[in-house]
């Protein structure tokens, strides 16, 4: 089956998608569309070239094609507003081009200044897709071409252009004709003030997707995840260092009892290690920090606390013996490696029952690792 099948998109797009040569969603398509298709809001931070625009425009039509919104006439359920007439024409022809599948097609129309408002003004009739630029808009309405009173979904597309194109006021008259209840979708290429205080205007509790520079530096890192039954995470954490010649490695622990104990198992094994996290003083953190700095320490065990304040240049190896809570503590620990253009490796240690949480880290990431079976390896003497 389709990857956008996976993502909740149905069966009537899936051959204009083939036909398109999407094969793929792309990342912001793929944390976009099911939570459009959610009804959520969000707050896209993408630029052109992300595939921002179909990750608006199929779980749209798809909600218009699902939803039947019993509408007057000339009162648009769908409205995205775009700061040029490049980008209107561009919007229009993406919905029409993935409309194509759907039995009932909505009508899409773009509009924007610089044109004969009469044709316009015609075409407003049974308009169920609106694409405007939002002066022109403000005119259709002044002439109560359109209304805006059940729009169920907005879109404000390259809302940083539009700002920086000084339609604050328009928009803002745009908003005050909106209906409460609708979802926004609201894409920028740039965070600025000025965007974030329409993203505070605008939107209900979004879910903000941020296709920067971060997942980038992610991918210098290798990461590799291992299937582990619980009972052999020790020995496997020695057979690792061990096997690879680890020099220097962080392993992080998700407490500071198993950190102490992390660290204690290694040192009785002959593995030199130490433990820092939130129950240590802050002058035995520091010094065991500077011993590891200093490369005079093999192992560093740490919890999440710890992960943020660590700044070493380019640390080889990073291990996950234990998961973090949150995907964004994912980042922060195997961010501690990598850095500064050289690559790093990044183990994660997955027990059968952590394979749930894990797969939630990694769909937070947008990255799937394939877990590796450990069943073969031999831990004896390690
Ligand atoms: P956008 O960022 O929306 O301006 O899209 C950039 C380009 O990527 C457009 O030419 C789209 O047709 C194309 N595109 C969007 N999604 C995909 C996809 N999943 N696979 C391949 N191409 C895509």
């Amino acid at each position: 089956s389709s990857p956008f099948s996976a993502l909740g998109i149905a069966d009537a797009f899936l051959s204009v998608l083939a036909g398109e040569n999407y094969s793929e969603p792309t990342p912001i398509q793929r944390a976009a569309i099911p939570a459009v298709l959610f009804g959520k809001d969000i707050l896209g931070i993408a630029k052109t070239g992300s595939g921002k625009t179909a990750s608006y425009v199929l779980p749209v039509l798809q909600r218009w094609d699902e939803a039947k919104w019993p509408l007057k006439n000339r009162h648009v359920p769908v409205l995205v507003l775009v700061p040029t007439r490049e980008l209107a024409v561009q919007v229009e022809t993406v919905f029409n081009a993935l409309a194509q599948g759907l039995a009932t097609r909505p009508k899409v129309m773009a509009v924007f200044g610089g044109v004969s408002i009469n044709p316009q003004m015609i075409g407003m009739q049974d308009v169920q897709v609106l694409i405007a630029t939002p002066g022109r808009l403000l005119d259709l309405i002044d002439s109560k071409a359109v209304h805006l009173a059940q729009v169920q979904v907005l879109v404000l597309d390259e809302a940083d252009k539009m700002l920086d194109l000084g339609f604050k006021e328009e928009m803002d008259r745009v908003l005050a004709l909106l209906p409460r209840k609708r979802q926004n979708l609201l894409f920028s290429a740039t965070l600025s003030n000025a965007v974030n205080e329409i993203t505070q205007l605008v939107l209900h509790k979004p879910e903000v997707i941020q296709m920067t520079d971060e997942p980038q530096e992610v991918q210098l890192i290798e990461q590799r995840a291992f299937r582990v039954e619980p009972e052999r995470k020790g020995p496997f954490l020695r057979y690792l260092i061990r096997s690879m010649d680890m020099h220097q490695v962080l392993v992080f622990t998700s407490s500071s009892h198993s950190a102490d104990h992390v660290a204690d198992k290694l040192s009785k094994h002959g593995i030199e290690a130490e433990a820092v996290h939130g129950k240590k003083s802050n002058h035995a953190r520091l010094g065991t920090l500077a011993r590891f700095k200093a490369g005079k320490l093999r192992v560093l065990v740490a919890t999440d606390l710890l992960s943020r304040g660590i700044d070493i240049e380019a640390l080889p190896y990073v291990i996950n013996y234990e998961l973090p809570r949150s995907p964004k503590d994912y980042v922060h620990r195997i961010g501690r490696t990598g850095r500064a253009e050289r690559s790093g490796e990044a183990f994660t240690l997955v027990t059968p029952e952590d394979q749930p949480h894990f797969k939630v880290i990694q769909k937070k990431m947008k990255q799937w690792l394939t877990l590796e079976s450990t069943d073969d390896v031999d831990l004896k003497g390690v």
